[in-house]
């Protein structure tokens, strides 16, 4: 239900509408009507002392209201908070003058003839009663919700289909950024003020405007709020809303598989005029920007192409001086193997404000999808990233340091390099029994996995015509993703090599 319905019968609302308008599309009132209550040092009545009741007691604990326990035994969790204290109990069966002085009613037992009388003296004394598991009887339902107090979203079926609320719930709860509680509360400080120096009603739903989605929020989801305090103190004295400012996110999009997001990444891409994305950023991933967003492929293979990393390094900052909303998104973690430090070093020479998101890095994908765990108590008690893209990198690279114990190597752009891997960590020491696995597409449906040693693993990756990208594990662990496999096709390669002690 909207606003406007309910201010239709308002003194001074015109034209008044008919009252089925004010109900849903079909013109059916609305059975519950949403309605925020302050229960705090009100009596609520919870009656059943059960797994149920233990639930409702929880979530009405957080409404600062009295609460009282009608049972005549608990459950151990009730037991234990009623021992914590602030709970009355009475410990017996309920009767009707149980719900004397209460607010609301929650009959949560596992008996219909108890439900029923609770229902009843709670009508009979005109307050609300939810009846859990019996929407026929209730006055009252609970919602989902999603909680970033002050702000709160209520979600109901009207307890027509409970699980489809919760479904809803986790989209809002993914949506809705956990910062926003703090911004509600930023803007509950500043409101008074805002009325008093803003007061033509336009001009201040710019003002809002320009505070909601300007610098003022991202400064509070950074945690700045005394510097958003300055930029609203400023803006209230010059009178008017500021431009809204572009911004830059340097976002991880993960290995590929969406499920892989961070929720924060999510967002960004939700909330993006511009996406500036690499080659290696899954169309899947792509598809959850916001669809007016304008998508900007910049890919680029491996290897520095600094003209192209030049002009990526332009645009983000051409997108974000008009105003725009720009995520900068990267294969994995922006600060691994990603060149986010450039662009942020670029970004800081130019004023621009950003953010970073991490993303999953391919090694942590590559090893989780292909069930190679990075260190074990057995066989490894310590990872390096590593890359071995192109001739200099290999001879910057402390191959002795590389090839010395039992570390465990995930060599990223690593696969044209294989020969001179192998070559240098042989000469440097480590045998040529160690494990290697290749994972191609790691995380993703056309996922390879080959498993070898350092001695074999170059003429396997031949074999099996490996490509990009693809990221080596060098170390005893790799052997365990012949065992311990659980996504796509099993590992290629030599599974006898299973049986065989990796130690
Ligand atoms: N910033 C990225 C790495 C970019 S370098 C990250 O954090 O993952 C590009 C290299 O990453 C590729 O050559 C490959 O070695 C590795 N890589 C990225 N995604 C991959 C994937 N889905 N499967 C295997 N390797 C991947």
């Amino acid at each position: 239900m909207s606003a406007s319905a309910i201010s239709c019968g308002a003194p001074g609302a015109s034209p008044a509408r008919p009252p089925a308008e004010a109900g849903t599309a079909a013109g059916a009132p609305v059975r519950y009507f949403p309605l925020f209550l302050d229960l705090r040092d009100r009596l609520v009545v919870i009656v059943g002392g059960g797994a149920v009741a233990e639930r409702k007691l929880d979530l009405f604990r957080r409404s600062g209201a009295r609460l009282r326990l009608v049972a005549p035994a608990l459950s151990g969790g009730l037991s234990r908070a009623l021992r914590a204290g602030r709970l009355e109990h009475r410990a017996r069966g309920f009767v009707a003058t149980d719900l004397d002085g209460a607010r609301l009613a929650i009959a949560a037992t596992d008996d219909a003839a108890i439900n029923r009388a609770v229902a009843a003296a709670a009508e009979a004394r005109g307050i609300y009663v939810n009846v859990v598991d019996d929407p026929a009887l209730c006055t009252g339902i609970l919602p989902a919700i999603v909680d970033r107090s002050p702000l709160v979203v209520a979600i109901s079926t009207e307890g027509s289909a409970p699980a489809l609320a919760r479904l809803v719930r986790e989209r809002v709860e993914a949506a809705v950024d956990e910062s926003l509680g703090r911004l509600a509360r930023f803007c509950a400080a500043w409101r008074a003020r805002i009325k008093a120096g803003v007061r033509d009603l336009r001009a201040r739903r710019r003002f809002y405007d320009w505070l909601l989605r300007g610098p003022v929020s991202d400064l509070v989801r950074k945690a700045r709020e005394p510097e958003a305090q300055r930029l609203v103190a400023a803006a209230l004295a010059a009178g008017v809303a500021p431009p809204v400012p572009g911004s830059v996110a340097l976002v991880g999009a993960g290995p590929g598989d969406p499920g892989l997001l961070t929720l924060r990444a999510l967002r960004a891409l939700q909330s993006a005029d511009v996406v500036l994305h690499d080659r290696l950023v899954s169309p899947q991933v792509l598809g959850l920007a916001r669809r007016e967003a304008e998508l900007i492929a910049v890919g680029k293979g491996g290897g520095a192409h600094s003209v192209a990393q030049a002009r990526i390094q332009e645009l983000m900052v051409e997108h974000a001086r008009r105003g725009r909303r720009v995520v900068r998104l990267k294969g994995g973690d922006p600060f691994v193997f990603g060149r986010g430090g450039e662009e942020l070093e670029y970004l800081v020479r130019h004023g621009i404000s950003f953010e970073v998101v991490p993303g999953i890095t391919a090694a942590l994908a590559c090893a989780a999808y292909a069930g190679i765990p990075l260190t074990h108590r057995d066989y490894s008690g310590s990872i390096r990233l590593v890359t071995a893209h192109c001739r200099e990198s290999v001879e910057a690279t402390d191959w002795h340091g590389l090839a010395r114990g039992r570390e465990t190597l995930a060599v990223y752009m690593g696969v044209a390099m294989l020969g001179t891997l192998r070559r240098e960590l042989l000469r440097h020491g480590r045998s040529a029994s160690t494990p290697v696995a290749v994972i191609e597409n790691g995380s993703r449906p056309e996922q390879r996995v080959v498993i070898g040693t350092l001695g074999d693993v170059e003429a396997l990756a031949s074999a099996y015509a490996l490509g990009s990208p693809a990221l080596l594990i060098v170390g005893e662990v790799a052997a365990l993703g012949a065992a311990l496999h659980w996504f796509g096709t099993a590992p290629a390669g030599f599974p006898a090599r299973e049986q065989r002690s990796v130690a």
